[in-house]
């Protein structure tokens, strides 16, 4: 069971509502714009890969690199037209995450967490949610999976102030795909070994639209 922590959830990078819950939806446009205009798209890792396959380091600096990475992470998304990007998928073993992804509301939801964790969910807000996904690690491939429809990360934001954040639908998958990649879980891990392979079928038999690191 998660616990509450001591940390005051006052705002840094982002402001926050009443519940300490940042507010990643406020010129999202513009804030994901301004990261990966400074950014450059990187190669993505793909199923195979060591790097996508164990945990990776906590972020400990949060420097200049650690902004240089994000900007790339933001470019590297937008390239991919993915709805988030973990660290390792552009082969970097750092507990980083971005996202650019909306809600079941129509809401666009902009951010950067570093060192998130998973919250556990009390029982009420716990129904599942059985759409389709995908990953940029798994091109041209989709599988439904059964994940919570509601998620809390905690974390800190790229300059290091501890952030929540909270997602319905379509982002609390995102908030939950991106945690397991840090944690070296690709979401085929979470399926039957028959909708496994079927999915790395359809990644053989297709083509992805964007540049990927060939596994040796
Ligand atoms: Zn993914």
């Amino acid at each position: 069971m998660a616990q509450d922590t001591e940390q005051s959830y006052t705002g840094g990078v982002l402001p926050v509502d009443d519940e300490g819950f940042v507010i990643d939806t406020e010129d999202a446009e513009e804030r994901e714009t301004a990261y990966r205009e400074r950014g450059t798209s990187r190669p993505i890792t793909v199923v195979g890969n060591p790097v996508l396959h164990k945990e990776c380091k906590d972020v400990t600096a949060f420097d200049d690199e650690l902004a240089k990475l994000v900007d790339d992470m933001f470019a590297t998304q937008r390239v991919a037209q993915g709805v988030g990007v973990a660290a390792n998928q552009v082969g970097v073993d750092l507990k980083v995450f971005v996202y650019d992804c909306m809600d079941d509301e129509g809401v666009r939801h902009v951010g950067v967490v570093c060192n998130p964790v998973l919250q556990e969910l009390p029982a009420d807000r716990r129904s599942l949610d059985d759409s389709g996904e995908g990953c940029l690690s798994v091109p041209t491939a989709y599988a439904p999976l059964a994940r919570p429809d509601y998620a809390v990360v905690t974390g800190q934001d790229e300059q290091g102030n501890p952030i929540k954040v909270r997602g319905n639908g379509y982002f609390a998958r995102c908030l939950q795909h991106e945690t397991d990649h840090l944690y070296g879980y690709l979401y085929i891990d979470r399926l039957s070994k028959r909708e496994r392979k079927d999915a790395l079928r359809q990644m053989e038999e297709g083509t992805p639209r964007y540049p990927v690191v060939p596994n040796d």
